[in-house]
């Protein structure tokens, strides 16, 4: 028997027990292929990542004897789709059984599904042995809850996989620690310098510029920064426990101009991509701990961990329990085009200006701004989700669809209706001033609602709530606000509204 197995781009896991026989009837394959490039506008650092780190990983086969066979971008052979390059090597080399890891995308699931079913010869499918929580267990969990808690999920886990527990309790019996951190960089605070490599991917960058593919943002090819593999993947974990994991939970929401990575941890791309596993990450940060809880205080631990194996993994099952109907879900109805400065970072809005450049020049941002600047600007502005989604899915490096639309569409978007968050994440310059340095060099006025140089953010906080109020007026949580909103003095609110149509008519010039 021949074997013919499919190792996608994201499945870059060395320790699956796939490859721990080297078995000379068994042949793997991995391919670059233009329905992958080309399923969004991708930033060219996303697209040369993949592609760096998949030759990184066939070359690592490759030396351990396993049998491999790599379709370049601009193969001869290539005929760029899996389908077709399946087909064509079970009958060139008459392979007599094809077999599959269970991809993470509800796309290419159907797509090798329906493959499977098709071929004459023999299919399997199985685990991807990466994650810590299997694909239906959210939805078991929350079986005829109307509401999905991440937090008794997070619960949940921590018992299951025995961490940071004390017996059946919590250690120092308390779960979550989010209220101590959260803080503002101080003004004088220089942040640790982000551990970069200096990967040379000159020729694939010159594949790439061969083909018609469309891709954004900007990258230095000789100093390609991005973990490539799973050596340099472990190098930058160690990085983060020994640099960053001490200030990790304080200035997790920190935001200032000019520091691109602060204290989080940049390992997106890294576990996305599985050239190492959430274990044992979240294991060395414990170890990490262990070691040091003098430096290392206790919540910023927990808070990390709480990321990993509570929203990675809690987003996962979001997206499996949801698909397909997830991806065209609209609560508020929205349907206006992003502003085109998001794909250029040219507007006089300084939290955005920031926010946007970084994300261009190095494929990346953080939570908070990816959640509390472009995504609160795109809900309150009333973007379409599908534009919104089409943005963060192409500008990230570790947007992949099951973690990025369950983050965009649901909690930075609340098109889900409240799914994953019970509230919009939405506010007005305040919060933005509150955990940045943006708006004290900001061309607009952080304190002005409306007339000459108002921040956007705060007419349209109010419109949003205005416009949404048949939706949102009878939420508790936010209750609050539309009390703050019915008082106001009428010629108040009609400023405030007149100046966010101002705002949305011109919102390119912004
Ligand atoms: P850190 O801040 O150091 O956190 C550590 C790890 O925790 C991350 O590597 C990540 O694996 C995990 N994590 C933290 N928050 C989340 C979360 N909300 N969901 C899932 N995992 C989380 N993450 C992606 O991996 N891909 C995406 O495409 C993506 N799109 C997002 C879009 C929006 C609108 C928002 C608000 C968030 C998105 N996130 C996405 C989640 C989160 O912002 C990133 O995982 C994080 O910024 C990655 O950087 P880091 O490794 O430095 O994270
Ligand atoms: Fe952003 Fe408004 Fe602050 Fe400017 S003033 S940085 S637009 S929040």
């Amino acid at each position: 028997s021949k074997t013919l197995r499919l190792v996608l781009g994201d499945q870059l896991n060395s320790h699956h027990s796939w490859f721990k026989t080297v078995d000379d009837s068994v042949t793997y394959v991995m391919m670059e292929i233009r329905t992958e490039t080309d399923y969004a506008t991708h930033h060219i650092q996303k697209v040369v990542g993949f592609f760096s780190a998949m030759q990184e990983f066939a070359a690592e086969l490759q030396l351990q004897k396993h049998q491999v066979i790599y379709m370049h971008l601009n193969d001869d052979n290539n005929l760029q789709s899996f389908e077709k390059n399946i087909r064509y090597l079970i009958e060139k080399e008459a392979f007599t059984l094809f077999e599959y890891q269970f991809p993470d995308e509800y796309r290419l699931d159907e797509q090798l599904k329906k493959l499977s079913q098709s071929l004459a010869i023999a299919t399997s499918v199985c685990d991807s042995e990466h994650f810590m929580s299997s694909r239906d267990e959210l939805g078991d969990f929350f079986q005829g809850k109307k509401t999905f808690l991440m937090e008794s999920f997070y619960h949940m886990m921590r018992k299951k996989h025995h961490i940071l527990m004390e017996g059946d309790k919590p250690l120092t019996g308390k779960w979550n620690y989010d209220g101590e951190n959260r803080k503002k960089l101080p003004k004088d605070h220089k942040p640790t310098s982000p551990l970069v490599f200096q990967n040379k991917v000159t020729h694939i960058v010159s594949e790439i510029q061969k083909t018609d593919i469309q891709t954004i943002g900007n990258i230095d090819a000789n100093n390609f920064v991005w973990p490539i593999n799973r050596k340099q993947s472990l190098a930058l974990l160690d990085f983060f426990v020994t640099e960053c994991l001490a200030l990790f939970g304080s200035y997790q929401d920190a935001m200032t101009p000019n520091e691109w990575s602060l204290y989080h941890a940049r390992l997106s791309f890294s576990m996305n991509l599985k050239m190492i596993s959430p274990l044992e990450v979240i294991n060395r940060a414990i170890l990490e701990w262990e070691k040091n809880p003098d430096t290392i205080a206790y919540h910023q631990l927990e808070g990390f961990v709480r990321q990993i194996i509570g929203w990675r993994e809690y987003m996962r099952g979001i997206y499996w329990n949801k698909m397909p109907e997830y991806a065209t879900m609209n609560y508020f109805n929205n349907g206006n085009p992003l502003p085109e400065w998001f794909w250029t970072g040219k507007t006089k809005m300084n939290c955005l200006k920031d926010a946007i450049n970084q994300s261009l020049n190095y494929a990346y941002a953080h939570h908070i701004q990816r959640l509390m600047v472009t995504g609160n600007f795109a809900l309150l502005a009333g973007i379409h989700p599908d534009e919104v989604d089409a943005w963060y899915l192409g500008i990230y490096i570790d947007a992949i669809e099951w973690v990025e639309i369950t983050n965009t569409r649901g909690m930075s978007q609340f098109a889900d209706g409240g799914i994953v968050g019970t509230k919009p994440y939405v506010s007005s310059a305040a919060y933005i001033d509150k955990m940045s340095h943006y708006c004290g060099s900001c061309f607009y006025k952080k304190a002005v609602k409306t007339g000459d140089k108002a921040c956007p953010f705060n007419s349209l906080y109010w419109n949003f709530y205005d416009k949404n109020e048949d939706k949102l007026g009878k939420n508790p949580r936010i209750g609050m606000m539309y009390n703050v909103w019915r008082k106001m003095k009428p010629e108040d609110k009609v400023a405030l509204l007149e100046q966010a149509d101002y705002y949305l008519k011109n919102i390119n010039n912004l």
